[in-house]
């Protein structure tokens, strides 16, 4: 007898039940983590296609506060200022997409004003000793748009050492530049299938042993299948096990998503924003193709 293991349920909890429509498809989305900058969830019914369109878009289309361009007005560290405009430029900062527009779609044509840029200034000079410049040393014109972490180091002075500049923080894509990504991490898997004969097995354990994730163990005699939505479809159990008693698959249109946050915006604003901006294309896909016809 062939047994599916179910994932481990839960109590059902239907705030962790979240439905959105695109074109016409229920989606059911349901969370399994939730953390500050963390989220992971299930994506069910949908195809990879589109799981990989989402994470795709998380990654290079939302976007996200960076520094893009720094006037340093006096530089006696030991790095060039080339290099420290990099390491500004990478430093990840909160992010408020309700306030400000992305600079080519600002009614300033670019130039820079106060619904595109922000500007920062940082002046530190080592008159103790030697000391470390960090991004709380920056200091933000709004205090929206700031440095998601104080701790982040920029350079070392020694004493009497200065470093004085201005920076000017810009909405941008992770298509344009890795610094405007606004996810370390975004990534999906197959939701895994794990089916164990219990007439075949004779609980020998040679599974519970090469398993990486430690998701088989041996209960009072009886193999039991634990957290599977741990599995990496590793298949090595499949492999130690003579008796062709266990099976590993996956469901092809469910996905275990996982999408971690630099700390520019919470991860469930990403999610909806990657939402948006794929509606937002296949509206224009179908308004180009309406044009078309009737031409
Ligand atoms: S290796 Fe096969 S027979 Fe041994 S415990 Fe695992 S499933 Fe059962
Ligand atoms: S496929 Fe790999 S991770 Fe999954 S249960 Fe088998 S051994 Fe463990
Ligand atoms: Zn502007």
């Amino acid at each position: 007898m062939t047994e599916p293991a179910a994932p481990v349920e839960e109590e059902e909890d239907e705030s962790k039940h979240v439905f959105f429509t695109l074109g016409g498809t229920n989606m059911n989305i349901r969370i399994l983590e939730r953390r500050e900058e963390l989220i992971k969830f299930i994506l069910e019914d949908v195809d990879a296609a589109f799981a990989n369109s989402l994470r795709r878009i998380m990654i290079a289309e939302v976007p996200t506060m960076a520094i893009d361009d720094v006037i340093v007005i006096e530089n006696s560290s030991p790095l060039f200022d080339e290099i420290i405009a990099h390491r500004l430029g990478l430093i990840p900062l909160k992010t408020d997409l309700d306030t400000y527009v992305l600079p080519e779609k600002c009614e300033c044509g670019g130039e820079g004003c106060a619904n595109c840029q922000v500007a920062l200034t940082l002046e530190v000079e080592a008159t103790d000793g030697p000391m470390t410049v960090y991004s709380g040393h920056l200091k933000s014109q709004d205090p929206k748009i700031v440095p998601v972490s104080e701790k982040i180091p920029i350079v070392k002075l020694a004493k009497g050492q200065k470093l004085v500049l201005e920076a000017y923080a810009r909405l941008g894509l992770g298509k344009e530049h890795a610094k405007w990504q606004p996810v370390s991490a975004a990534a999906y898997k197959y939701l895994p299938i794990i089916n164990l004969d219990y007439e075949k097995c004779d609980q020998c354990g040679a599974c519970v042993e090469v398993c990486p994730r430690e998701i088989l163990t041996l209960r009072d005699g009886e193999l039991v299948i634990g957290d599977i939505f741990n599995c990496n479809l590793c298949k090595s159990c499949e492999e130690a096990c003579d008796l062709e008693a266990i099976k590993v698959s996956y469901d092809n249109k469910t996905f275990i998503f996982i999408i971690e946050s630099t700390g520019a915006l919470p991860p469930e604003r990403i999610l909806e924003e990657a939402a948006k901006i794929l509606t937002e294309k296949a509206e224009q896909l179908i308004k180009e193709m309406e044009k078309n016809r009737e031409i």
